[in-house]
C-alpha cells in the first residue's frame, strides 16, 4: 500500500446513477465511491459511453483521443458524479453509442461477448492512457470480468498492472453473458483475487444448486475468497425529507404527512382521492426473477389499490395489463422507466411488494422502508437480511397464495391495528442503509487484497 498516498480504486461497470441507469447496479456504482472517497480513498468509475447519456447535462468532456485498441480506437472522455468529486471515466465506442444499454434484457445478444471483451481491453488501455494506476480494479458483473482474465494473459507482463489487485462484485449470478466458449461470470470468479456479493445471505445461497445458476461449484472453488457485503441506498437521493421528486416532503417527526402523497398519487392516477384506502406498490423490472406471477386475479379481492411500475418481458405485463383492464378500481400498471413516479409510488404507498424468486440484495425494499412504505418480502437473498417482523412482513415458499395470505394479514393490521403499523413504519424509518458501513467493508476486503 503506498505511503501518504490514497488508495485508488478503479470501479468499471457498466451503469452509473444517475448518468446510465438501468436497475440496482446504477444506484450501487453511483453511490459506493462517493462513500469510498469519505473514507480517504480515492475511487473513480468507469463505463461504456453509452449513445443515451445526456453529455451537455453532465458536462462530459474529451480528454483523451484515438487510443489504439488492435485495429480499433476508442476515446476517452471525463465527467464527475454529480454533487461530488468522483471522476467518471467514459470509453466511446461504435459497441456503445445506441440508445439501449444492453442489447437486450439480459445482455446476451450473441455480439456481446465481443462487445464486452472489448470494453475490458479498453478499460485497461484507458487507465495507461490517463496514467492513472489504481492498486485495486472492482469489477462489477460479467460484462466487466473479462478484465481479471485479461490481467493474467496478455497484461501479465505489462509492468503498469504488476501491482494491480482485482476485486470482482457479483450482483447477479443468472446474467452470465452468452453462451460460448468462455463464460465471463465464471472467468470473474476464477480469475480475480477477491469475490464478493451483495448480500450475506446470498454468498451463501449461490453454493447451492438452487440459486447457483450453474455455477455452484466454480464458487465452491472461491468459497474462502468469497464474501458478502450488503447494498445499501444513497440516502440523500432516497430522503422523504427532502425529495425534489415527491409532493410533500416528510419525516419521523410528521409521518401523517406523507398521506398527502397517497392522496396526490391517487389523483395522479385517475382514482377518487382516500387516505384510508390502502395503497400497495410494487416497482422493479418485470422478468421472471421477481416473482410477478404470484400477483393473481385473486388479489382483487382484498380491500386495497394496486400500483405497479416496471418494464420487462411482454408476458408479465400483459398479465399485469389484463388485471388492470378487468378491475380499473384494482390495479394500475405502468409500463415505463420513471424516476419521478418511483420516488411517488415509494411516498404514497403504505405497502410495497418484493415477492421475488431469488434477489442477490434489492434495493426497492430498503428505498420503501426508508419512505415509511411497509414492505412484503418474500425471505430470500438481501430480502431476507433487509425484513424481518419489526419493520415489514415476509414469506417463505414462492407460492402465490403465501403471498396472498400474507398481504391480507398486513391489510387486516393497517386496518385494524393502526399502532401496531405505526411503529413498523417508524422502525423501517429509523433503518440505517447508508454506505457508510458497506463502504468500510469493501475497505478491508480491498486491504485484504493488498496484504
Ligand atoms: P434490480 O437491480 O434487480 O433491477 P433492485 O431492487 O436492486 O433491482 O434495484 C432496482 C432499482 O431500480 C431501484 O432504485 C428502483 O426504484 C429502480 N427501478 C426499477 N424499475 C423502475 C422503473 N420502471 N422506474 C423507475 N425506477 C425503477
Amino acid at each position: 500500500m503506498p505511503i501518504n498516498n490514497k488508495l485508488k480504486i478503479l470501479i468499471a461497470a457498466t451503469e452509473v446513477t444517475p448518468i446510465a441507469k438501468v436497475g440496482g447496479l446504477g444506484d450501487v456504482i453511483g453511490a459506493l465511491p462517493k462513500a469510498l472517497n469519505t473514507l480517504g480513498l480515492d475511487a473513480r468509475v468507469i463505463i461504456p459511453f453509452y449513445g443515451a447519456i445526456d453529455r451537455n447535462k453532465y458536462k462530459i468532456k474529451l480528454i483523451e483521443q484515438n487510443i489504439k485498441i488492435g485495429g480499433e480506437t476508442i476515446n476517452l472522455w471525463r465527467t464527475n458524479l454529480p454533487d461530488s468529486a468522483v471522476p467518471v471515466y467514459l470509453i466511446e465506442h461504435g459497441f456503445f453509442n445506441g440508445q439501449e444499454i444492453y442489447s437486450t434484457a439480459l445482455a446476451n445478444a450473441p455480439t456481446d461477448t465481443k462487445k464486452y471483451l472489448f470494453f475490458a481491453n479498453a478499460i485497461l488501455r484507458g487507465l495507461k492512457a490517463i496514467n492513472f494506476k489504481p492498486n485495486i480494479i472492482h469489477l462489477n458483473d460479467w460484462p466487466t470480468a473479462a478484465v481479471a482474465g485479461l490481467l493474467k494473459t496478455d497484461y501479465r507482463n505489462d509492468k503498469f498492472f504488476k501491482q494491480v489487485k482485482t476485486l470482482y462484485t457479483i450482483h447477479n449470478l443468472a446474467h452470465q453473458g452468452p453462451a460460448g466458449p468462455i463464460n465471463y461470470m465464471a472467468e470473474g470468479i476464477l480469475k480475480s483475487g477477491l469475490v464478493s456479493t451483495v448480500s450475506p445471505t446470498y454468498s451463501r445461497e449461490i453454493l447451492t444448486k438452487e440459486f447457483g445458476a450453474g455455477l455452484e461449484k466454480t464458487l465452491a472453488k472461491r468459497k474462502n475468497q468469497l464474501f458478502g457485503v450488503l447494498n445499501a441506498i444513497d440516502t440523500d437521493f432516497f430522503n422523504p425529507a427532502t425529495d425534489k421528486f415527491i409532493q410533500k416532503n416528510y419525516s419521523l417527526k410528521n409521518l401523517e404527512k406523507k398521506s398527502e402523497n397517497k392522496l396526490f398519487l391517487q389523483k395522479e392516477l385517475g382514482w377518487p382521492q382516500d387516505k384510508k384506502t390502502a395503497l400497495v406498490g410494487l416497482v422493479t423490472r418485470f422478468v421472471w426473477q421477481k416473482g410477478i406471477e404470484l400477483i393473481t386475479e385473486k388479489f382483487s379481492e382484498l380491500n386495497c389499490q394496486f400500483v405497479f411500475l416496471g418494464t420487462g418481458e411482454k408476458k408479465y405485463e400483459d398479465a399485469l395489463l389484463n388485471l388492470a383492464r378487468k378491475y380499473p378500481n384494482k390495479f394500475k400498471v405502468l409500463i415505463k422507466f420513471d424516476e419521478k413516479l418511483a420516488h411517488e409510488i415509494y411516498a404514497g404507498s403504505d405497502i410495497f411488494l418484493v415477492p421475488s424468486r431469488f434477489e442477490p440484495c434489492g434495493l426497492t425494499q430498503m428505498i420503501a422502508l426508508r419512505y415509511g412504505s411497509v414492505p412484503i418480502v418474500r425471505a430470500t437473498g438481501g430480502l431476507k437480511d433487509t425484513v424481518n417482523s419489526q419493520v415489514g412482513f415476509t414469506f417463505k415458499k414462492f407460492d402465490a397464495e403465501e403471498f396472498f395470505n400474507i398481504l391480507k394479514k398486513s391489510l387486516n393490521i393497517y386496518y385494524e391495528k393502526p399502532r401496531i403499523w405505526q411503529r413498523l413504519q417508524l422502525n423501517g424509518l429509523t433503518q440505517d442503509f447508508s454506505w457508510d458501513k458497506p463502504a468500510k467493508e469493501y475497505l478491508k476486503l480491498y486491504k485484504k487484497l493488498l496484504k
